[in-house]
């Protein structure tokens, strides 16, 4: 199966959103909003001066004469008409008083006896932020599905809300499977390894603002691995494992969800992570990633992390991608789209790094993004190539 295929596949399984909660703003970034938000003013509600300065009418003031200043406008504050051949002292923020059309900046007004002069060409409604620039009234600037940032979080405060409707959060368990795996701090035998795929799983979760819950490690013995999911499957909305999902005897991941609800196999077009596997048991969607470290990660970020957020109740991102010119050779076309971990050198061409090998984890920290190799393709220098940097898929 292709990558596009699966994804969509696994997307269309997905039925209602989660349900919402109520919560202070301060406490929504992170989350995904579940309401549609509407600006019940125009903001900022009233014109304002942009700078520090001096309102005019422009009709009514001839440049390089002493005029009165007639009142002083600081923010906050309510100011009366501008009195005709006036001028009033006026502050960042303040509202624009009536009968004047512009500001002028301080740096640009000379201070004579008290009285202000002004040298330089006044246009009219030069430095006023006009009500509504901003937002309008009545005006949608939020839809649902919305991951909130910390800009967002401000927006909301500037419309003067104090609360926000958001999915509740999924909780997500995460396994990792194999006699071979030791925790860190244990000592390691012959042939075993440290479980570094839980501890990223866990992590790369935890970035996306849902709660986990650290699940351990199955071991290779069917009914073990039945006993734990069947446990897994109460508590959570979404189990994670990696590896054990191949079709080897020591696999036995796939065998267990079949026993308690059904699941595909699949064995996906891209390198790393062929294989990879989906299903429920009853409404706790189970996915099933490769162990190899690399392709644990490369299937998290292009598979699991969509349906993740799309479960959760969000808006599914498209993947930002840049094109460009790759500094490398690729003489291996492959029947599946390839993603090669690499990063922009200085000369802004593409460069992979030297070991592409999926267990080779350092091959991500030491990269800063993925170049897609399209099926069948092979590479020379100058070829311009997909590029998806890391901060972009996760
Ligand atoms: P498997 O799919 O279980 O056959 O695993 C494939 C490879 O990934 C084997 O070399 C495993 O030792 C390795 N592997 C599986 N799970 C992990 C893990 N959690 N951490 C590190 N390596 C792993
Ligand atoms: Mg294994």
């Amino acid at each position: 199966m292709t990558l596009d295929d699966a994804i969509k596949f696994i997307l269309q399984t997905i039925g209602s959103n989660p349900e919402s909660e109520t919560v202070p703003i301060e406490k929504s970034s992170r989350r995904f909003l579940a309401e549609r938000l509407s600006s019940n003013d125009d903001i900022p509600p009233f014109d304002n001066s942009q700078v520090d300065g001096y309102a005019v009418n422009t009709n009514h003031i001839q440049l390089n004469t002493p005029i009165t200043i007639s009142q002083r406008i600081p923010a906050g504050s309510n100011p009366y008409e501008l009195e005709k051949s006036t001028t009033a002292r006026i502050f960042t923020g303040a509202v624009i008083p009536k009968s004047s059309d512009a500001i002028v900046m301080q740096e640009d007004v000379k201070i004579e006896n008290g009285q202000a002069v002004f040298v330089k060409k006044i246009l009219p409604g030069q430095f006023i932020r006009k009500r509504g620039c901003d937002l309008k009234k009545n005006q949608i600037f939020f839809e649902s599905g919305r991951l909130l940032s910390a800009a967002d979080v401000g927006m909301c405060a500037s419309v003067g809300l104090k609360n926000l409707q958001v999915f509740k959060k999924l909780k997500i368990g995460v396994f990792s499977s194999g006699d071979e795996l030791k925790q860190p701090g244990e000592k390691l035998n012959a042939g075993e390894i440290y479980d570094s795929n839980r501890p990223m799983i866990l992590s790369l979760i935890k970035a996306l603002g849902l709660d986990t819950l650290d699940m351990g490690c199955l071991p290779d013995d069917l009914n073990q691995t039945i006993k734990q999911i069947a446990n897994a499957s109460d508590k959570v909305d979404i189990i994670l494992t990696c590896g054990g999902v191949s079709v080897g005897e020591e696999d036995h991941i796939k065998a267990a969800v079949e026993t308690l609800g059904s699941i595909n196999l699949w064995r996906i077009k891209i390198k790393p992570g062929k294989p990879f596997a989906f299903g429920y048991i009853g409404k706790t969607a189970f996915m099933g990633m490769p162990g190899n470290p690399v392709s644990a990660w490369v299937t998290f970020a292009l598979l699991c992390r969509p349906y993740i957020i799309k479960r959760a109740g969000g808006n599914v991102p498209g993947n930002i991608t840049l094109f460009l010119e790759s500094n490398f050779e690729w003489s291996k076309p492959n029947d599946r789209q390839e993603f090669l971990r690499g990063k922009i050198n200085e000369d802004g061409k593409l460069e992979i790094f030297k070991n592409q090998n999926s267990q080779i984890l350092s091959s991500i920290c030491f990269s800063e993004g993925l170049i897609e190799i399209p099926t069948k393709t092979s590479v020379s220098k100058g070829d311009k190539l997909r590029y998806y940097p890391f901060s972009m898929i996760l």
